[in-house]
């Protein structure tokens, strides 16, 4: 018998339960015999302010305080490390998006000091709120903290069945029978497969495919340099300690899955960045991949479908899950067991429920 049974153990599940288990018996459980194996575990780790729409902007800004307060309150190490992102207009295309952008522009010139080795500018913004996110440690510490807080985690763990059972739920976890007064379904690209086991309509969640890489070449990496973002969204790259991560940004629709980097779009990264740098990638050291869930306007999906109380869903964090994790666990557990909302974390709830009118 537990109060809220949470399902999937990457940066969603364990940010909310964490928060939810404040004020109720959590169980969290896990698939996989380990916590973040799939879609966490596979980020570039990058806090951006200005990425992603609107919904996802005010959740990543009101995180910002949440990150350090959580490094005392969960005692980790610093959780952000400044580095800031230059958006590039390495050509027309990408020099169009840099207006939609909310980073300040910056002059070519600007932007060759930051980045000697970038060839062709024609426009760049540089939005120097950005950091790199100790991802690892953010997703210990909010474990550690649900521990803590009298939660239990069980990996190796899937949850297959779950029927209604009067005003609450029976799971089937593994080999044990669990009831639950609530589900929260922070399943990541499994999301939809697991309502459908609970006869809870799907949210339209699309899983896509991301490559990233570590590569080198023939310029040595100075590990200050920023993250450097093609405003038309078509690659990225950040230092990794003396080398580089590199990304062709792709999104290749996938079935829920354990996801595989193909070669052609490691080698599409390091084209992409050739093109527009001096770097003159060549070695690749090791690439992976992972997939960003979305519903179609590309915030995350929070709360229960009306009709179907007692089952909420945590999911379509897309490709912004770690950044905006802090605000938004605090604002989906407060969604979950009916609280007020917090008041800094600037989101209607009609922006985020299911079947909202953009999906
Ligand atoms: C290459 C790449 C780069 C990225 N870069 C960034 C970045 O820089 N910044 C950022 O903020 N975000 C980034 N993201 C996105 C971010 O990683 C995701 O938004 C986030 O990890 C999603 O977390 P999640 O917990 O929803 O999903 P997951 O981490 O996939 O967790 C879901 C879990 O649910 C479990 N599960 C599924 N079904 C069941 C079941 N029936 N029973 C039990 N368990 C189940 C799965 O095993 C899985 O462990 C990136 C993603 C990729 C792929």
């Amino acid at each position: 018998m537990v109060d809220v049974l949470v399902v999937g153990g990457g940066i969603a599940g364990v940010s909310i339960a964490y928060e939810l288990a404040a004020r109720a018996g959590v169980l969290l459980a896990e698939a996989e015999p380990a916590l973040a194996t799939h879609t966490t575990g596979r980020s570039a780790a990058v806090y951006a302010p200005s990425y992603g729409g609107p919904v996802i902007r005010a959740l990543t800004a009101a995180s910002e305080r949440r990150y350090r307060d959580l490094e005392t309150e969960l005692d980790t190490p610093p959780l952000l490390t400044p580095r800031p992102v230059l958006w590039l207009g390495a050509d027309d295309a990408g020099a169009a998006h840099l207006d939609a952008l909310p980073a300040p522009r910056i002059t070519p010139a600007q932007a060759r000091e930051l980045c000697p080795f970038l060839r062709e500018v024609k426009a760049a913004a540089r939005d120097d709120s950005a950091s790199d996110i100790d991802v690892m440690a953010l997703h210990d510490g909010y474990r550690r903290g649900l521990r803590a807080r009298g939660g239990t985690v069980r990996t190796a763990s899937p949850v297959t069945e779950i029927t209604r059972d009067g005003s609450g739920w029976q799971a089937r976890v593994g080999d044990q029978e669990v009831h639950a007064g609530l589900v929260v379904n922070a399943a990541g690209a499994w999301a939809d497969e697991l309502a459908a086991r609970a006869g809870v309509p799907a949210i339209g969640l699309r899983p896509m495919r991301r490559t990233a890489a570590v590569a080198s070449g023939a310029v040595p990496v100075d590990p200050t340099w920023p993250l450097v973002c093609d405003a038309a969204d078509r690659y990225y790259f950040r230092p990794e300690g003396r080398r580089l991560l590199v990304s062709p940004s792709d999104e290749t629709p996938s079935e829920p899955c354990d996801a595989k980097p193909e070669e052609v779009d490691v080698a599409l990264a390091l084209a992409r960045i050739n093109e527009v740098t001096t770097l003159g990638l060549r070695r690749v050291h090791t690439a992976w991949a992972g997939l960003r869930s979305f519903v179609a306007d590309r915030a995350p999906v929070v709360g229960a479908w009306p009709g179907h109380p007692g089952f909420a869903f945590f999911a379509g964090q897309g490709g912004y899950g770690i950044q905006m994790a802090p605000a938004l666990a605090a604002y989906g557990a407060a969604v979950v067991l009916g609280k007020p909302v917090p008041g800094d974390v600037n989101v209607p709830a009609r922006d985020v429920l299911p079947g909202r009118s953009a999906n």
